[in-house]
């Protein structure tokens, strides 16, 4: 937290500030200036490939591509498909790639994959959680349907669970972090909506045994979301470069939903992902209708009323200026990366690599050696990795920035300085080490006050 201050103090001290409304409106041409030269103070992190995810892409051409189709739609809202057909085209083909993609043509003909397109993968997992709640009352006669998660599902579970009302379970990983599966087969109960795997988990990276998982589901009647945010995009040509990937989407009849981040390695601008279902059936329970509003007959998708169609353009832009060749030749790169790092990790004396990721690595530190201060040493670096609690660990996500000449050889020489450093240096700490280091011991109401306070001071001017 610390850290954040230090951060955000220049661009509130460098730039002009706005607490309200200019009088008289600036000239655009100084306002695009004081735009860019932010963006331009921004970008080194990412664009040397020294942050953990975040920018998935990031070429100066795909990103002048992407704002250039951003700019020919920028009007374009999809709430009004008689204004923009060309919206609703983008969409239901983004769907459809998508869908194509991730084994829908498998699917039986009474019950073909469909979904539709969200901002992002929480609201994508959000909305599938919303359908399933109301598809177990109305369907299935379920008073209090519940979510089935490994403890390693993402946080946007959570956030279903409590904006739905839904209880959510969740169950224990195994040794190398997937889900349990006979603590997930004891868990189901006739109040299960949906059981969920990840393919892979953001924590560490690794696939739960989906097959299984579907298996399971299917037996006992439940829904099993596929949550592949992360893997969407990069399993399907994982799997055609023989790398080990079980099978993880609709090729398995028990998979009734995923979600597939076009954000992430889909390679389109922020706020873009797609959900998808097995069935139309399921779909409608995720759509909202009103019949009676004296606005009129109103009809909305997503949680969203009116939406960017740019965002939308910009997605199906990528993609098809991507096409498979490009999709495989990206994860060919990203998942070589992947493997030199996590093995660059393995070999670092006082780290170890939690499970057996692809190219998502999460590491752990040996005794008397702080996990969390590597990662503030690597921040001193430059470097902004996720920190991981429980078990203590930090992860780095690879994305195309890392494939760069010399990223991957500059991050496992600066980790392994770094972890030189803090052994050498215990104890000394100044930003997010102690956080972290504390969240684990101190009492979770106490924790949150301090999560609530760091989210109010994103909104002080
Ligand atoms: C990123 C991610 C999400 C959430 O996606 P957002 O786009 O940040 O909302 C969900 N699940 C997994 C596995 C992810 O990696």
């Amino acid at each position: 937290m610390a850290d954040l201050e230090r951060q955000l103090k220049p661009y509130r001290d460098q730039f002009p500030s706005f607490p309200e409304l200019p009088k008289e409106g600036l000239a655009r041409a100084e306002v695009t200036g004081l735009v860019e030269r932010l963006a331009s103070a921004e970008e080194r992190t990412w664009r040397e490939g020294y942050a953990s995810g975040a920018v998935y892409h990031g070429d100066p051409d795909h990103v002048a591509f992407l704002s250039r189709v951003y700019a020919a739609q920028s009007q374009s809202n999809p709430l009004h498909p008689d204004l923009w057909p060309s919206a609703t085209k983008f969409e239901a083909e983004i769907v459809a790639m998508t869908a194509s993609m991730l084994g829908a043509g498998h699917a039986a003909a009474e019950a073909p994959v469909a979904g539709t397109v969200s901002s992002g993968g929480t609201e994508s997992i959000l909305l599938a959680m919303k359908a399933y709640r109301d598809f177990a009352r109305e369907r299935r006669g379920i008073a209090a349907p519940e979510i089935v998660a490994p403890v390693t599902a993402h946080a946007a579970f959570d956030k279903a669970a409590r904006f739905f009302d839904m209880p959510l379970v969740r169950v224990p990983v195994d040794g190398e972090f997937k889900a349990d599966l006979g603590a997930l087969a004891a868990a189901v109960t006739e109040r299960t909506a949906v059981v969920v795997g990840s393919a892979p988990t953001f924590p560490h990276g690794v696939i739960d045994p989906i097959p299984e998982i579907a298996a399971l589901a299917a037996e006992r009647g439940v829904g099993c979301h596929v949550d592949a945010c992360l893997g969407g995009f990069i399993l399907p040509w994982a799997e055609r470069l023989g790398y080990p990937v079980p099978a993880f989407d609709f090729r398995l009849p028990g998979v009734t939903s995923m979600s597939a981040d076009t954000h992430k390695y889909g390679y389109a601008a922020k706020g873009s992902s797609v959900v998808l279902y097995r069935g139309r059936e399921l779909r409608q329970f995720q759509y909202y209708t009103v019949t009676d509003w004296p606005g009129g007959l109103y009809l909305s998708p997503t949680f969203a009323g009116s939406r960017p169609g740019a965002l939308s353009a910009a997605c199906w832009a990528a993609m098809v200026s991507i096409g498979e060749s490009g999709y495989l030749e990206a994860a060919r790169r990203i998942l070589e990366t992947g493997a030199a790092i996590r093995d660059g990790v393995a070999a670092i004396p006082g780290l170890r690599v939690l499970g057996d990721p692809l190219w998502v690595t999460a590491f752990a530190a040996d005794d008397g050696l702080d996990v969390y201060q590597v990662m503030e040493n690597m921040g001193h670096r430059g470097w902004s990795l996720n920190g991981l609690q429980r078990p203590a660990a930090v992860h780095i996500a690879v994305t195309l920035r890392h494939t760069l000449p010399g990223v991957a050889d500059r991050f496992l020489a600066d980790l392994a300085e770094s972890v030189r450093e803090v052994r050498s240096n215990p104890g000394v700490s100044t930003g997010m080490a102690p956080v972290y280091g504390m969240a684990g011991t101190l009492p979770a109401d106490i924790v949150r006050q301090l999560l609530t306070g760091y989210l109010d001071m994103l909104f002080e001017v």
